[in-house]
């Protein structure tokens, strides 16, 4: 798809990957509008905790484990895309078993070194979602992105970028091929404050001033936002294993609803919608991809080489009936 340059786009939905996308464009010279219905943050990307992942998601996440090379590229697309603090203190593991962790990051390739805590890299950052969401806020505007608050109309003019998460059904046919996966996160008072990530089997605990985070659960197929006592007790009970005593600290739950497909990458690229494109359905990374999805729309709406990592997520990867893993 290719749109004049400085020809008008709409943007629906103002999370990670619609603020980032919008901030692209406008770069270029388009005049772009966003549109959602929602307050600013809430959403996925206002929850999520911000960890920029490659190794540990690739090391951990089944659906991740090819992508070492798309995730760390993506990560590396950070620094020069928005002016925001990135913690790269690193990660580590203090789950069980970190013999077959450690094996898991040398066949990887990742760089890694064996410490007291358990195996470590320093590939790993980590972003604070809500402060940088406010520097997105304040680059788009001075870029002259225009906000609506009011959702995507299917009938909407012109070029639509799709970034609606888990929403904006009715948008482009291929949001069908999503998956809702709710998430509870807690931000724990008088957890740890600074140092690397702890991961562990199924948890994570994220090192904050405020409040350290610690998450989160994934419940494929839920897409309602209320607090359910059980998932917090578990990951609570998960927490254990990561940082003793946390079950008992002062917790504030939240959730938040990713989107996914069968084989965990996002749809990125040309709807079979004309007019449309989409940039949705990042599931656990959403942070970690967005500049790179960012830069992969602005491409194709440019009419350039959308690059490398393009074919991985267009959307057009399941035509064949293929839904991947
Ligand atoms: C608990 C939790 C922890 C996470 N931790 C991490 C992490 O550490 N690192 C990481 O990289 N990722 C993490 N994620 C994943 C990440 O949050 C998501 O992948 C990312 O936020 C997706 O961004 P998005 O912009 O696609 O969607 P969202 O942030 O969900 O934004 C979509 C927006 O679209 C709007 N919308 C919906 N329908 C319409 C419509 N019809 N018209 C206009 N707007 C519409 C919504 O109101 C919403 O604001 C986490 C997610 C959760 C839930």
């Amino acid at each position: 798809m290719t749109a004049a340059t400085g020809a008008s786009v709409t943007v629906a939905g103002a999370g990670a990957l619609g603020l980032c996308i919008a901030l692209a464009l406008a770069r270029r010279g388009r005049e772009v509008v966003v549109l959602d219905p929602a307050a600013p943050g809430d959403n996925a990307s206002g929850v999520a905790a911000g960890m920029l992942a490659p190794v540990f998601e690739a090391a951990l996440d089944p659906l991740s484990g090819d992508h070492l090379d798309l995730l760390r590229a993506a990560r590396d697309a950070w620094p020069d895309f928005a002016p925001v603090a990135i913690d790269r203190t690193g990660a580590v593991w203090r789950g069980p078993d970190a013999g077959r962790i450690e094996a898991r990051l040398d066949a990887l390739g990742a760089r890694w070194r064996r410490t007291a805590d358990g195996p470590f890299t320093d590939e790993d950052w980590r972003l604070d979602p809500g402060a940088v969401m406010t520097v997105l806020y304040a680059q788009a505007a001075r870029a002259c992105v225009r906000f609506e608050t009011r959702p995507a109309d299917p009938a909407e003019a012109g070029v639509l970028v799709v970034a609606t998460g888990a929403g904006g059904a009715g948008l482009a046919p291929e949001l069908a091929r999503l998956t809702p996966i709710k998430g509870h996160i807690l931000r724990v008072a008088g957890g740890p404050e600074t140092g690397p990530v702890l991961r562990g089997e199924g948890v994570y605990l994220c090192p904050d001033p405020a409040a350290a985070i610690l998450g989160a659960t994934m419940e494929t197929g839920r897409d309602d936002p209320r607090v359910d006592p059980d998932q917090v007790a578990a990951l609570k009970q998960l927490g254990e294993t990561l940082w003793p005593g946390i079950s008992a600290l002062r917790a504030r739950a939240e959730t938040g609803v990713r989107a996914g497909t069968a084989d965990g990458l996002p749809l990125v690229g040309p709807s079979a919608r004309p007019g449309v494109l989409l940039a949705a359905g990042a599931r656990r990374n959403g942070w970690l991809l967005a500049p790179l999805v960012a830069g992969i729309v602005a491409a194709y709406l440019a009419g350039e080489d959308p690059g490398p990592w393009a074919a991985r997520l267009d959307p057009r990867r399941f035509d064949n009936g293929d839904e991947g893993e």
